[in-house]
């Protein structure tokens, strides 16, 4: 079978593993902060690393202020965390259309929807790109919003010279199994700002004072206050080892990405039927490759014929706002999510893919585009 995506992990993670558990500290500790440092000079900022991608959306919101009553401006084709990060605040996620050609936020579509209680807009950069990410800030700027980026894609990619994550306000990170360096599960929030930063570290560890300095030297508050709302939400050593080795492989892990997905343009273009995106291929370390097939009007088929050829295919993503628990806000109408809903399908894309299978896969699908 070959699957949508995986893990690929060598000996020196599991060695590295291995260490933190003979060492029997297995918390929060030398090697989540030797994680944070390496991260940090890597996007040249102030890292915080958290249990998943999910919870360092909702502590980055959390930390600038956004809660109940308020409203955060995000594009309904992304995955459900940038969604739930923005509910568990208390604020009220508003779902934006996408621009078809690259699956970003539709910025004239989102200034319709800006009222008095519009704090935040959430890019997501879907697939690693980051699209119109500067149009983004400018847009932001005007209207006085703070830009947290949904950034879980695109560890690694970069925009016009700079890394994605070392400049503007809040970028989210994951480092879940499949994303492009994996920790196991976490993720990670990185900005300048040192407010953010101060809040985002305490709320990590149930919002006690300052107990993240501590823990890594081995120790804890015992007597302590708490000013605010915390969760628990901080790395452990386990993973931390994991995203210690996963790092300093980043340049391979980019060539080979880029390798396959050359690959599949190579075997996709100039086909009629499909509809490949506008991403800035060279420059970013893409997370998953999606494609839109025109006029597909049965995804489920399309998968099983797939899956009957042992090779899985996935979905990014079912449009948020059409959720029960999200479409009670308001009954959008949005063109382009609409289109995306029904036309696209991701191809398998991870580390242990060959060229042969790449190939394979899009045989496959111009068979079944052919009439089977
Ligand atoms: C993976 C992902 C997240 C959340 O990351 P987790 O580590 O899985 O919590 C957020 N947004 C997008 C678009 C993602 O793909």
């Amino acid at each position: 079978m070959i699957r949508l995506s995986k893990s690929s992990l060598g000996k020196a993670e599991k060695n590295s593993v291995l260490k933190v558990l003979n060492k029997e500290f297995l918390g929060m500790g030398e090697e989540v902060k030797l994680f944070e440092n390496q991260l940090s000079d890597f996007f040249n900022r102030e890292v915080v690393c958290v249990v998943n991608g999910t919870s360092a959306l909702h502590l980055a919101l959390q930390a600038i202020g956004v809660g109940k009553g308020d409203e955060v401006l995000v594009q309904s084709v992304t995955y459900l965390s940038s969604y739930q990060a923005i509910s568990a605040t208390g604020a009220k996620p508003i779902s934006c259309d996408i621009n078809i050609n690259n699956i970003s936020i539709n910025l004239e579509d989102a200034k319709k929807k800006i009222t008095s209680r519009t704090k935040a807009i959430m890019p997501v950069l879907y697939a690693g790109n980051p699209g119109n990410l500067f149009e983004v800030y400018k847009f932001a700027k005007k209207y006085n919003l703070t830009v947290v980026e949904d950034s879980a894609h695109a560890f690694g990619s970069v925009l016009n010279g700079k890394k994605i994550g070392s400049f503007g306000d809040i970028s989210c990170f994951s480092f879940d199994g499949i994303k492009n360096i994996t920790a196991g599960e976490g993720g990670c929030i990185v900005t300048n700002n040192k407010k953010i930063l101060s809040h985002v570290r305490d709320a990590r560890l149930l919002s006690v004072e300052k107990d993240s300095l501590l823990r890594v030297q081995n120790k804890r508050s015992w007597e302590f206050d708490v000013k605010f709302q915390g969760w628990r939400y901080h790395m452990s050593n386990i993973m931390a080892a994991i995203g210690i080795i996963q790092l300093r492989k980043i340049k391979k892990i980019k060539q080979k990405r880029y390798q396959l997905v050359k690959r599949y343009i190579k075997n996709l273009k100039n086909n009629e039927n499909i509809k490949l995106f506008d991403f800035d291929y060279e420059n970013i370390i893409q997370h998953i490759f999606p494609i839109r097939i025109l006029k597909l009007d049965d995804r489920e088929k399309l998968q099983k014929f797939f899956l009957k050829n042992k090779i899985q295919i996935g979905y990014h993503y079912f449009p948020n706002h059409k959720l029960t628990y999200y479409k009670k806000n308001k009954n959008y109408f949005l063109k382009n999510t609409n289109i995306i809903q029904d036309e696209v399908i991701t191809l398998p894309l991870h580390l242990d893919l060959k060229n042969s299978d790449v190939d394979y896969v899009c045989y496959i699908l111009k068979k079944w585009l052919n009439g089977n």
